[in-house]
């Protein structure tokens, strides 16, 4: 592997001196020797609060037998800083094109299957059907297909999306910061990008070819779209790649960082495992408990009070149910993963959901739970009135 170049500071060489960049047996060790006291401990001291040995705690092997104590303390942090809200928001995917080979997606290039890119006009059908279920936030969802979904192409569509949505955010490719900057003086002010797994060496198996094959490059992703003006920063790992505790902690020191440096936006977190997909072996996936999922949601609340907190159609409708009252800030609902999904005119799925209940069956679910659902953007409303 070719030495990694770093400058003091920056989210490479942080990653790097920790170990949080490979597979480094000593975290293994660290997070090994957390006893229970310390857990005690941890849990003692003010919660919401960072520093990477209590996340280390929060998310050792010993801390799994803390998860009620944890989940108490995670839903009165989340009460108490987002009041009893959860924001929901739909997908939309504009094309199932891709020229990476990720080994884990459905859309990897070397797939064979009937592609399909949605027209404005198409993503606008689609985005009709989103918006008459009652969402107003809305996410654009891209393989990465640079001939066709450009900066230009995202621009025009939230320009024609605008009327009906009051925030929009993309999950698309990689870009550099002047097309970042365009997609937000079109409106869009929020983008996710997953790290996919911060482990160099499980990157590289994953990533063998493509644009996203650069590792250094989508690291610095965050840093692009923030300095770009992105008031919504989404980062998190494909859970299943790597080893799932460690890849919390290097998620853990990436949100420290751009907290801090970008102390305007807002970071969440969001906690994707591996699904199902077109054509894809899954004997390469770490599974990730149910459990496992929890504990690594609940820790990360515990260490960033004011980080939004995603989860996704991805988890069936049990799960989301049992965490929608303890630490989600954000869920999407009546999800479709291909082009063209909800006007009835689908393609081949990035993969497949496991929660189907409608939106308003999950707007029912979060009443229930004791939580008001919001369809609408707080953040654009907010800073909308304050001008
Ligand atoms: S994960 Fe994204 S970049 Fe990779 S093959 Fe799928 S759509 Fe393309």
């Amino acid at each position: 592997m070719a030495p990694v170049t770093t400058q003091p500071g920056d989210i490479k060489s942080i990653l790097a001196e920790k170990g949080l960049d490979r597979d480094d047996p000593r975290l293994v060790g660290l997070l090994d020797g957390v006893k229970a006291a310390d857990v005690e401990r941890a849990l003692a001291e003010p919660c919401g609060r960072y520093s990477f040995s209590r996340l280390l705690t929060l998310i050792s092997p010993a801390a799994a037998d803390f998860l009620e104590p944890m989940a108490r303390q995670a839903r009165d942090l989340t009460v108490q800083r987002f009041g009893r809200t959860i924001q929901l928001y739909a997908p939309l995917y504009v094309s199932n094109y891709c020229i990476n080979s990720c080994r884990y997606c459905g859309y990897n290039q070397g797939h064979n299957y009937p592609r399909r890119r949605l027209t404005i006009d198409e993503a606008i059908a689609d985005a009709d059907v989103i918006a008459a279920e009652g969402f107003r936030h809305i996410l654009l969802v891209s393989g990465e297909d640079p001939k066709f979904i450009t900066a230009d192409y995202l621009c025009e569509l939230a320009g024609r999306l605008g009327a009906n949505f009051s925030s929009i955010s993309v999950e698309i490719y990689s870009m550099s910061e002047p097309d970042y900057a365009k997609l937000f003086a079109a409106g869009i002010d929020g983008v996710t990008l997953y790290q996919e797994t911060y482990d160099r060496g499980t990157y590289g198996e994953h990533h063998p070819a493509g644009p996203k094959s650069d590792y250094d490059r989508r690291l610095e992703s965050p840093d692009r779209f923030a300095s770009a003006g992105m008031r919504r920063i989404g980062i998190g790992a494909l859970l299943g790649l790597g080893n799932w505790r460690t890849e919390t902690l290097a998620m853990g020191e990436h949100a420290a960082y751009l907290m801090k440096k970008y102390w305007r936006s807002q970071v969440s977190f969001s906690f994707p495992r591996i699904r199902q997909a077109h054509e894809v072996r899954d004997e390469f996936v770490r599974p990730v408990s149910d459990r496992d999922l929890v504990q690594m949601m609940l820790a990360l609340r515990l260490c960033f009070a004011d980080a939004g907190i995603v989860l996704s159609t991805r988890e069936n409708a049990d799960l989301r149910d049992n965490l929608t009252p303890l630490c989600v800030t954000k869920m999407s609902a009546g999800s479709k993963t291909s082009p063209g999904g909800y006007t009835g005119e689908s393609a081949t799925k990035q993969f497949e959901i496991a929660d189907n209940r409608s939106p308003a069956q999950i707007a029912e679910m979060i009443k229930a739970s004791g939580a008001e659902p919001v369809w609408k953007d707080w953040d654009a409303a907010f800073s909308q009135q304050r001008g």
